[in-house]
């Protein structure tokens, strides 16, 4: 753990909970995205019409720049969903292909129509490219034995990602690792929608500011995630306070439960930008770890 904050000053009386995010948390998104991007990237060729070697060295100069972009700058380059900045674009290989596209599609002057392009970067090449991760999982360091050693506790993922796929990850790890693990397949649950904002639900501050995001703040209002996390919670007579938060993306996972009060555990990778690692390292409430065991470690 590199946080040098003391525990939290919260009691934290009555029942622990802990939620983990899954993709990129518990797996290694690079890895496991290796798939999705070859093919989101030829799939990319083929719709510019990149049919010679040169045009296909052109397209692959492009990815190139805009990846220097996006390492150099994450401050500077958000994921939108439905207009609104919610998430960096940089951290996973799912969420960085979207400004890639945008890129090469603008370059050679394809579907200049923004909302035709929306639908296929975010929505058929997403898709289709997905499909290509199936039945390989590639998990962390550590995640069969963080989730063996959390059995017994009030322990829940809570996804994007469908609830089918994410549990038939956790039965392939409990294989490979020869149990211990499959207790959590039941305690999935799926389509969290961390992306939706409603502005309309004022049951946490609109917006927060994180320093080294200068062009923008952190959006809150994720009713959806909210509604879900809640759930979980009352469903066991806890409370905010008695909630831990394990995730990868800070904006995503971890923004909205730490303005509700709950405690945050940020799961570093070479892709965290370096203002939320800094942001939840410098938090009362806040973890920052590198090491996926760590979270077997929390007081
Ligand atoms: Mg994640």
């Amino acid at each position: 753990m590199t946080t040098p904050n003391p525990p939290s000053t919260t009691p934290r009386t009555q029942t622990a909970v802990t939620v983990l995010d899954f993709d990129g948390t518990m797996t290694d998104a690079e890895a496991e995205g290796e798939p999705f991007v070859t093919g989101y990237l030829e799939d990319l060729e083929a719709l510019v019409g990149a049919e010679t070697p040169e045009a296909r060295a052109r397209v692959r100069a492009i990815v190139d720049e805009v990846l220097a972009e996006l390492v150099s700058a994450p401050e500077r380059h958000p994921f939108r969903w439905k207009g609104k900045a919610v998430a960096p674009a940089s951290v996973d290989p799912y969420l960085r292909m979207v400004p890639i596209a945008d890129r090469v599609f603008d370059r050679f002057d394809a579907f200049a129509n923004h909302v035709d392009r929306g639908r296929l970067t975010g929505g058929v090449l997403y898709k289709h490219n997905y499909g290509r991760t199936k039945g390989r999982p590639v998990f962390r360091d550590g995640a069969a034995e963080v989730i063996a050693g959390l059995a017994g506790t009030e322990t829940f993922v809570v996804t994007n990602s469908h609830t089918a796929a994410v549990a038939e990850k956790i039965r392939m790890l409990d294989q490979q690792h020869g149990g211990g693990c499959a207790w959590l397949a039941a305690r999935v649950h799926g389509d969290a929608q961390k992306f939706e904002v409603d502005d309309s639900w004022n049951g946490v501050p609109a917006e927060l500011v994180v320093p080294g995001l200068e062009s923008r703040n952190v959006l809150l209002r994720r009713r959806r995630y909210h509604d879900r996390l809640k759930a979980l919670l009352d469903g066991l007579g806890a409370g905010w306070p008695d909630l831990t938060v394990v995730g990868d993306i800070f904006e995503l996972d971890l923004a909205l439960p730490l303005g509700m009060g709950a405690r945050v555990v940020l799961v570093q990778t070479r892709h965290t930008p370096p203002y939320e690692a800094a942001f939840v390292a410098a938090h009362p409430r806040g973890v920052v770890c590198t090491d996926l065991r760590d979270v077997l470690r929390l007081p």
